[in-house]
Parts: structure tokens; C-alpha cells; sequence
């Protein structure tokens, strides 16, 4: 039997949370509910970025306020994109959406610096694929 794209997507979403399971992801994902329910590929970068992240939701929940109180709000994507971390967000009103554009510019600023596998200084580099990514010295691998 053919599966609705509706039942695929749900079955994605389903294994992304179990993968999570006991990680800060999860956490973040209560921390913010509803607002990562529509995460269907969850969290796609490295842990190196997670306090980017965490700094961006603040200045979001600042801009926009309590998650319960505007649960359309909804975060579609969150993934390392050409060595940044890139976020798809719907719902957005014309009220936030300056406030919310400058606060995920900055986290994708910050994250061109930032090493996405420990967290520390890195620099964008280039794999022998053209791969994209950002990454300190240490964790700067030749593939
Ligand atoms: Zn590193």
C-alpha cells in the first residue's frame, strides 16, 4: 500500500524524535513546543553549534514572545548550509519578522566562526568534494 506523503513525513519526524532521545535536541524541542514540531529532518548540524542555536531561540522568544502563546510559529529546517547554519521559519508575522531575520543572520554569522563539531574558533574550508563547512584546525579533516 502506498503511503501518503503526509505518513512519510510523519514517520520522519517519528525516528528523528526517538534519535533524540535524551539529548539536548529533545530538551530544546520541549524547552520551545510547538515551535520545532514541524522538524521533520530534526536538528541537522553538528553539536559544535548548539549554543548558537540556544542564543538564537532567546533573542527569538524575545522578539516574539512565549512559544505557547504563538504556536504558529514553526521552524521547518534547521542544517548546515555551504559551512553556515541555515533555518527555514513559517508563520512569521510582518510584527516580528525584522526582530527574527536579525536574530538568525547573527546566528549564521556566528556560526561561520564557530568550529560545528566542539564549539570553539574555526573558519570555513572547503572538503576535496567542494563540500562546504566550518571547523576549527583540530577538527579540520582531508576528505
Ligand atoms: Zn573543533
Amino acid at each position: 500500500m502506498r503511503k501518503s506523503l503526509d505518513a512519510i513525513l510523519g514517520d520522519l519526524k517519528e525516528r528523528e524524535k526517538v534519535r533524540e532521545r535524551g539529548t539536548w535536541k529533545q530538551e530544546l524541542r520541549q524547552q520551545y513546543a510547538p515551535w520545532f514540531d514541524d522538524l521533520v529532518y530534526g536538528f541537522e548540524f553538528k553539536d559544535g553549534w548548539r549554543a548558537i542555536l540556544v542564543e538564537a531561540m532567546g533573542s527569538i522568544v524575545r522578539a516574539v514572545g512565549d512559544p505557547q502563546a504563538y504556536p504558529s510559529l514553526r521552524i521547518t529546517r534547521l542544517r548546515q548550509d555551504l559551512g553556515k547554519l541555515s533555518f527555514q521559519i513559517q508563520g512569521l508575522t510582518d510584527e516580528w519578522r525584522d526582530a527574527v531575520n536579525d536574530a538568525i543572520q547573527m546566528a549564521s554569522d556566528r556560526s561561520l566562526r564557530t568550529c560545528e563539531r566542539c564549539g570553539g574558533p574555526g573558519s570555513v574550508r572547503e572538503s576535496a568534494r567542494g563540500l562546504r563547512y566550518t571547523v576549527c584546525d583540530q577538527h579540520a579533516v582531508t576528505d
